[in-house]
């Protein structure tokens, strides 16, 4: 490693390291490629939506060397069905945080409900579909819904999870300049890649050149506050697809090279923002 991050520890908001004995090896992985924190989603066998699911899961990185530091999300809602809240307050020590990734939340009671136990809730916004022979998303809506609900909703932190739309970024940036309190992320392949380039499947799917021009503006001006990488191994753990921990730095230096961003902004993403954000939520990073 050349040390281009070298200064500042890496925080990756949204990885997927699966289950069982992929778990520990997903998270050397991810020290191997210079990310020193992660956060892990919860759709794993058994999905971590118990405190016993939970710490099962932390005792499969329990003892691991060469790995991150990783903070586990539990679900936000039994099976990420959408259906029953998780017991939050249950999970909460456990926890740096509640999502459904892979699922849209589309109940907003459950939401407005989580929220007020004054926990971090990700969110995956956004139903794919199909359509002229694309994959796409209808995520701007339920960003426009989930924005609203937290104008009157203000407890707990509300952070959006891989942005990957041009009316996605235009409503956060337009509540952010409200005041509305509100966290957005996106990945590396949302700002590098378009639909019209690449057929690899990712969720989101990737969007047109106009999204992409939209994702890195809302990066320059700071409506997009983290970029993760979204590492999903699929369908088997050793495929990666798009979003891989070995793409994730160079692809987000690449902002730099670009001149998209300065060395300072791509800091903020990658570090000064997410740790932010986690000690907001309540996690203890060490002094760092
Ligand atoms: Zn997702």
């Amino acid at each position: 490693m050349i040390g281009l991050f070298q200064g500042y520890h890496v925080i990756d908001m949204h990885a997927h390291f699966r289950s069982g004995e992929y778990v520990a090896q997903h998270a050397r992985l991810a020290k191997q490629h210079e990310i020193d924190f992660v956060v892990a989603m919860a759709n794993t066998l058994p999905c971590n939506d118990t405190v016993e699911n939970l710490e099962a899961y932390k005792r499969l990185l329990s003892g691991q060397e060469e790995i991150p530091r990783v903070f586990p999300l539990a679900a936000l809602t039994k099976g990420r069905e959408g259906r029953e809240l998780v017991d939050i307050e249950a999970l909460k020590p456990l926890v740096v945080g509640f999502s459904d990734d892979g699922n849209c939340l589309q109940d907003l009671d459950l939401l407005r409900e989580a929220l007020s136990h004054d926990v971090m809730v990700m969110l995956h916004s956004g139903v794919e579909y199909n359509i002229r022979g694309f994959r796409d998303t209808d995520e701007p809506k339920w960003i426009e819904i989930y924005l609203g609900l937290r104008r009157e909703e203000k407890r707990g932190i509300l952070y959006l999870q891989h942005i990957s739309r041009a009316g996605s970024v235009e409503l956060i940036r337009g509540a952010k300049a409200e005041g509305v309190k509100v966290f957005a992320e996106t990945c590396p392949h949302y700002f590098t890649f378009t639909r019209d380039e690449l057929a690899t499947p990712v969720n989101p799917p990737l969007g047109s050149l106009k999204d992409l021009e939209a994702v890195r503006e809302g990066l320059s001006d700071g409506t997009i506050d983290t970029i993760a990488s979204d590492y999903a191994p699929l369908p088997q753990p050793k495929k990666t697809g798009i979003a891989g921990f070995r793409s994730f730095l160079p692809l987000s230096h690449g902002l730099v090279i670009q001149g998209v961003l300065t060395g300072e902004q791509l800091k903020e993403k990658l570090y000064s923002n997410p740790k932010s954000i986690l000690e907001l939520a309540g996690a203890d990073l060490g002094g760092i």
